[in-house]
C-alpha cells in the first residue's frame, strides 16, 4: 500500500488537517493508496511557495536555456522510469500496459522535450515599429514575461500527459505552479513533482496539493496570489471555473469536453476507415476529449460499416489494466460505469438500436470497472447519446445522404474539439476539414497530438490552447517598453498639451 502525500516548497507533507482519502485500482477495486487530502491551508501554503518562488526565487530569472536543460533532465528521467510509470498509470487510472508503455509515458516524455526546447526558441524581446502619433526618437519594443503563480488542475484520464502538459508550459517560461490532480489519481503526478526537484527544479517552483475540486480546487482558483489557472476536466467544472476566477480577473485558459465526429467519405479506404472509427472511440475506453465518438457514414456505405464496425468490436479483449492482453482496460470508477449505463438506456429510450456491447461485459476480474465496446445504429444526430459526452467505449454511428449534410450534423454539437475525416481524396478531405468546427482535425487518422501544433476547443470545448508555440504563449504576458530619446525638453512638443 502506498502513501501519497502534498509536496509543498520541496518537501513531502501530510495536510495540516492530517486527513487522507483512499486511491483504488480500477481493474479490480481493491485499494492501493491512502492520499494526503489537502484543505484551503494547505493550498494556501503551497500558493505561498510558489508565490515566494517566483518573487524571490531564481527560477523566472534563469534564462530559457538553463531552464530548458533542467526539464530536459526531468524528460530524462521520465524516460529511464517508463517501466515503472507505465504500471503505476495501469495500476491507478486503468491505462493498459500496452497504452501505457506505447502512447502515455513516451507523449509524455515527447511533449516535455519539446516544450522545454520550444520555450529557448521564443522571442522574449521583440522590437517594434513605432506608430505613436508623435514621431518622436524612441526605440519600442515588447518583452514577454511569465505570469507569476500558475494553479494546473487536471482530470483522471492522462495523469502524467496532463501534468505535464500543464507544468513544462509554465515552468518553461518562468511561472511557478502549484498543481491539483485528480482526487482518482494521485500517483503519477506525484512521481512527476518528485522527478521534477530529482532534476533540479527549485523548491516551490512546482508543488503538488491532492483534494476534491469543491475544497482544494476552488481555494486555488479563488486565491488572488494565483495570477492564473489553467484546468483540463469537464465542460460544467470549466464554466464554474471561469465565473470564480473572474472575481480576482485572472488569466484563464480551459482544455474542456468533446463530441468528436469521425466522418467517413464515400471513398473512404474501409479497411483503414473502420478501425480507424473504433481506434477513435475506444482507446482508453473512450475517457479521452479528442474522442471520435460520432462516426457520420454514406448512406450508400451503411450496412456493411455498421456490419464490419460490430464485427471488429466484437473482437475486442476487455480485461484488467495490468495484462498485456487487454485492448480494453476499465474505467476510471464504479460511478463512470453507471453513468455509461445510464447514457445505453437514454439511447434504447430515443429510439436507437444497440448492435452490441451496452452493459458490462463477463468474465473480467471481479470488482473492477469495466465495460463493453458499444455502438449504437440508426443514431439521430439530434439525439442525448450523440450531444453529450459519455467518456466510455459507446460509438454513435449515424447516416447521411450528403457531404454538406455530413458537415452540417458533424458541427451540430456545443463542442468543437477534435474530429477526423477518411477519404482517399486528401485534397477533398481537405476541404471538408476547413470547415469542421474544430480544433483539431485529422485526415486518415485521429488522437495523434503532435507537441508541435496546438491543441484546444472551440465553441464550448475551450479557451486558449495548449501545446507548441501556441501553448507556451497562454503563458508569457506582453509588457511594451517605450525608451525615449528626445534630447531636450522643447523639443517634447505634446508636453504642451498640459501646458508645460
Ligand atoms: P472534472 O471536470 O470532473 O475534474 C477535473 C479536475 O477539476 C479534477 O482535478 C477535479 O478535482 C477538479 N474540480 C472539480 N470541481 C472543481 C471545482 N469546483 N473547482 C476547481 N476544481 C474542480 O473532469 P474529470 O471527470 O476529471 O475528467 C474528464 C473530463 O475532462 C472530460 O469532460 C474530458 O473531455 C475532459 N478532458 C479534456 C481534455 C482536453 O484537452 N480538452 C483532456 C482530458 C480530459
Amino acid at each position: 500500500m502506498r502513501h501519497y502525500q502534498l509536496f509543498i516548497d520541496g518537501e513531502f507533507t501530510d495536510a495540516a488537517s492530517g486527513q487522507t482519502f483512499e486511491s483504488r485500482n480500477p481493474s479490480d477495486g481493491n485499494v492501493i493508496a491512502t492520499v494526503a487530502k489537502g484543505g484551503r491551508e494547505d493550498v494556501a501554503r503551497a500558493i505561498t511557495a510558489a508565490r515566494r518562488a517566483f518573487d524571490e526565487g531564481p527560477w523566472p530569472s534563469m534564462t530559457p536555456a538553463e531552464r530548458s536543460a533542467i526539464l530536459l533532465r526531468l524528460a530524462a528521467i521520465l524516460q529511464e522510469r517508463q517501466g515503472e510509470l507505465s504500471e503505476l498509470e495501469a495500476e491507478d487510472a486503468g491505462h493498459t500496459l500496452r497504452l501505457a508503455n506505447l502512447f502515455t509515458v513516451p507523449l509524455a516524455v515527447n511533449h516535455l522535450q519539446f516544450l522545454a526546447e520550444e520555450a529557448g526558441r521564443l522571442e522574449y524581446t521583440e522590437s517594434i515599429a513605432q506608430r505613436a502619433p508623435f514621431p518622436a526618437p524612441a526605440w519600442n519594443f515588447v518583452q514577454r514575461e511569465p505570469y507569476g503563480v500558475c494553479a494546473g488542475i487536471i482530470p483522471w484520464n492522462f495523469p502524467l500527459i496532463m501534468a505535464v502538459w500543464k507544468a513544462a508550459p509554465a515552468l518553461a517560461t518562468g511561472n511557478t505552479m502549484v498543481l491539483k490532480p485528480s482526487p482518482y489519481t494521485p500517483a503519477t503526478a506525484t512521481e512527476f513533482v518528485a522527478a521534477a526537484g530529482e532534476a533540479g527544479v527549485p523548491k516551490g517552483v512546482l508543488n503538488v496539493v491532492h483534494g476534491t475540486g469543491p475544497i482544494a480546487g476552488e481555494a486555488l482558483v479563488t486565491d488572488a496570489r494565483v495570477d492564473k489557472v489553467a484546468f483540463t476536466g469537464s465542460t460544467a467544472v470549466g464554466k464554474r471555473i471561469m465565473q470564480l476566477a473572474s472575481e480576482t480577473l485572472k488569466k484563464v485558459t480551459l482544455e474542456l469536453g468533446g463530441k468528436g465526429p469521425t466522418i467517413l467519405l464515400d471513398d473512404a479506404d474501409l479497411d483503414i476507415a473502420v478501425p480507424g472509427a473504433l481506434w477513435a472511440t475506444y482507446l482508453h475506453g473512450g475517457q479521452m476529449c479528442e474522442s471520435g465518438t460520432r462516426c457520420f457514414v454514406p448512406a450508400g456505405l451503411y450496412d456493411e460499416v455498421v456490419a464490419r464496425l460490430v464485427e471488429s468490436s466484437e473482437g475486442l479483449t476487455v480485461g484488467s489494466a495490468m495484462d498485456f492482453a487487454s485492448d480494453i482496460g476499465p474505467l476510471v470508477d464504479h460511478r463512470q460505469v453507471d453513468t455509461v449505463k445510464r447514457y445505453v438506456q437514454i439511447g434504447q429510450d430515443e429510439g436507437a438500436k444497440l448492435l452490441t456491447g451496452g452493459d458490462v461485459p463477463t468474465g473480467v476480474p471481479q470488482g473492477g470497472y469495466y465495460f463493453a465496446p458499444t455502438i449504437f445504429g440508426g443514431v439521430e444526430n439530434s439525439m442525448r447519446i450523440a450531444q453529450e459526452e459519455i467518456f466510455g467505449p459507446v460509438l454513435s454511428v449515424i447516416r447521411y445522404e450528403s457531404v454538406e449534410e455530413a458537415i452540417r450534423l458533424a458541427n451540430d454539437t456545443i463542442y468543437g474539439l477534435a474530429g477526423s475525416v477518411w477519404s482517399r481524396d486528401i485534397p477533398r478531405a481537405l476541404e471538408v476539414a476547413k470547415r469542421i468546427k474544430n480544433g483539431t482535425v485529422w485526415i486518415n487518422d485521429h488522437h495523434l497530438l503532435s507537441a508541435a501544433a496546438p491543441h484546444g476547443g472551440y465553441k464550448q470545448s475551450g479557451l486558449g490552447r495548449e501545446l507548441g508555440r501556441w501553448g507556451l504563449e497562454e503563458y508569457l504576458q506582453v509588457k511594451h517598453i517605450h525608451v525615449d530619446q528626445t534630447p531636450t525638453k522643447d523639443q517634447k512638443f505634446w508636453y504642451q498639451v498640459i501646458g508645460l
